[in-house]
């Protein structure tokens, strides 16, 4: 993806007030994300590890997503799939939760999603990263990327409904 710079971070918040935008942990090390492998950013908070953030070019524009983790994945299946690139993960994926754009979103909506607890999505995808289980699939590395864009997308589009 195209490198984004931390105020078109903080602009592209679609789920938060501008205060929050404004001082939310954004990476410092931006300049040295392996943005070539990246098909959208996504980061953990360091110092509120329960708030995760992802960051993302849709349709040419930046898009940024605030999410909470949610303690709730115990009751799932301890090996359990991203809903963004399709990776198996044994105990890696989290539920996240984000609050919806606009009023819907001050009205305590949310949409939750399973995701790569550290979201690392692009880099499992790539083979960048590895994890203990492979699902055995006829895509192409293409494809893939697609698919999680195409995830991301929707995702991003239930929020901004
Ligand atoms: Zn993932």
């Amino acid at each position: 993806m195209k490198p984004l710079t931390e105020p078109e971070i903080r602009a592209a918040f679609v789920n938060c007030t501008k205060g929050e935008a404004s001082r939310l942990n954004v990476p410092r090390d931006l300049a040295e994300q392996p943005w070539d492998d990246l098909d959208f950013l996504g980061w953990r908070d360091p110092q509120a590890p329960d708030r995760a953030y992802l960051a993302a070019v849709i349709d040419g524009r930046p898009v940024a997503v605030a999410l909470r983790s949610s303690g709730a994945a115990s009751w799932q299946a301890r090996r359990s799939l991203c809903s963004l690139c399709v990776t198996t993960h044994t105990g890696g994926v989290s539920l996240l939760v984000a609050p919806r754009a606009g009023k819907a979103g001050k009205q305590g909506n949310s949409v939750g999603a399973y995701m790569c607890a550290d979201l690392a999505c692009s880099l499992y995808v790539r083979g960048k990263k590895e994890v203990g289980t492979k699902l055995h699939e006829s895509l192409t590395l293409e494809e893939k990327i697609e698919r999680t864009l195409a995830n991301l997308a929707a995702f991003v589009a239930k929020v901004t409904a």
